[in-house]
């Protein structure tokens, strides 16, 4: 499929919006009501802390809702409002956080739901409205919901349309997209759905794989067994690799997508040259602001004296995870939650280990004075950061079980 001209079609078809619906004056008052938070202002503007009895809460200076996510949320509210009566659909989570995923099934947005490991879009009527989430869906999905006469709104993140125009790029000049990402992340999925040959590395020691293939070549049936699930149909190591280009999973590691380019670029360099380098590598800065600010936000409150840090982020966000990440990686208790709920008591908290289990830890209140690092990914709302402030003071100052 010429996934640029259909892009094109549908971006001019009536069915199709992007933009929202002019109704953006009264859903920001919902949105303040239902997301933001006083208390979480109140240490914004204390300088990024406040002390209560014994807790000394740290905030990173840049955390949950990103610019991009606070569009998809808003428009999803204006689709809500545009669209009164008509049934409305949204192919993914809008966002990965349980709480506004809740509120979305509160105002009777629904999942396509999923039948096996395919979603099933016969429940979708003519007519019907589906929106599209902030990490976007893939070209076949948007084609299925064009050919079906639906109204689309596309709440996609335009940093995410940025990375589907650097592979459309790669595509055009027959280049390989090295898709810096996890292959079953819904942005990731849609990235590779617009490119054209692509291989997606999980991490630097994918990447140093494959980079090692390129240089000294390897056992080809264990490179296409290792990334089989990975890849572009028919994709061939020792005939895709002599051209790439760098794209990346938005939420990734900025540094870790920066260190993968660069090895890349002396892979190329290593191989070919420097007077063909030009021709066998292309890099664009795709890293999304947020995504950094975030990360260096993160980077910052680690060098402070932490007790332990509370992160979060729905138990699917990618950045969330990011952000653990970094505390783990610094040996500070750090603790991944994505309701106030997992906070059981002062002795026990359920939260989500960096291998995706979830695990309950007992005694992680330390007695006596503490400071709690908090912070929170794109997809948090202030109200939840709050919430669980709240209850860790509550929680020191009672001891109770809550
Ligand atoms: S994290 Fe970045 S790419 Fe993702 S929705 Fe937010 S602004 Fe967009």
């Amino acid at each position: 499929m010429d996934t640029k001209a259909f892009k094109r079609s549908l971006q001019h078809s009536e069915n199709y919006n992007r933009k929202g619906f002019g109704h953006q004056a009264e859903v920001a008052t919902q949105l303040q009501s239902e997301y933001q938070s006083n208390l979480i202002q109140e240490i914004r503007d204390r300088n990024y802390t406040l002390q209560r009895g014994d807790v000394t809460i740290r905030l990173a200076q840049a955390f949950g809702f990103c610019w991009g996510v606070e569009r998809a949320v808003a428009m999803a509210y204006e689709t809500r409002q545009h669209f009164p009566t008509e049934h409305i659909w949204i192919t993914n989570e809008i966002i990965h956080n349980p709480s506004v995923n809740q509120r979305m099934q509160e105002m009777e947005v629904e999942f396509i739901p999923i039948e096996g490991k395919n979603k099933d879009f016969s429940v979708v009527g003519i007519g019907d409205v589906v929106i599209l989430p902030a990490f976007g869906a893939s070209v076949q999905e948007m084609q299925i919901l064009h050919e079906k006469g639906c109204k689309i709104v596309d709440t996609t993140c335009p940093w995410v349309s940025k990375v589907w125009n650097t592979v459309e790029k790669h595509k055009k000049i027959d280049y390989t997209s090295i898709i810096h990402g996890k292959y079953k992340h819904e942005e990731t999925v849609a990235t590779s759905s617009f490119a054209g040959k692509y291989l997606i590395v999980l991490n630097l020691p994918e990447a140093e794989y494959v980079a090692d293939y390129i240089i000294n070549g390897g056992n080809r049936e264990e490179f296409l067994t290792k990334f089989a699930k990975a890849c572009s149909a028919g994709f061939d190591p020792d005939r895709d690799l002599e051209r790439v280009g760098i794209a990346n999973q938005t939420t990734m590691l900025k540094g870790e997508t920066e260190q993968i380019g660069k090895l890349f670029e002396r892979t190329m360099l290593q191989k070919y040259g420097p007077t063909e380098l030009n021709q066998h590598f292309q890099s664009f800065n795709t890293i999304c602001d947020a995504t950094q600010e975030r990360q260096d936000a993160m980077l910052e409150l680690v060098e402070h004296n932490l007790d332990l840090m509370v992160v979060i982020g729905g138990f699917n966000s990618s950045n969330t995870t990011q952000l653990q990440q970094i505390a783990f990686e610094r040996g500070i208790p750090s603790y991944h939650i994505d309701t106030v709920e997992r906070l059981k008591s002062v002795d026990s908290i359920e939260h989500r280990q960096l291998n995706g289990q979830l695990i309950t830890t007992e005694n992680w209140l330390p007695d006596g004075e503490i400071v709690v690092g908090i912070t929170s990914g794109a997809s948090t709302p202030d109200k939840v950061v709050e919430d669980v402030i709240e209850k860790i003071f509550t929680l020191k100052a009672t001891g109770a079980l809550v």
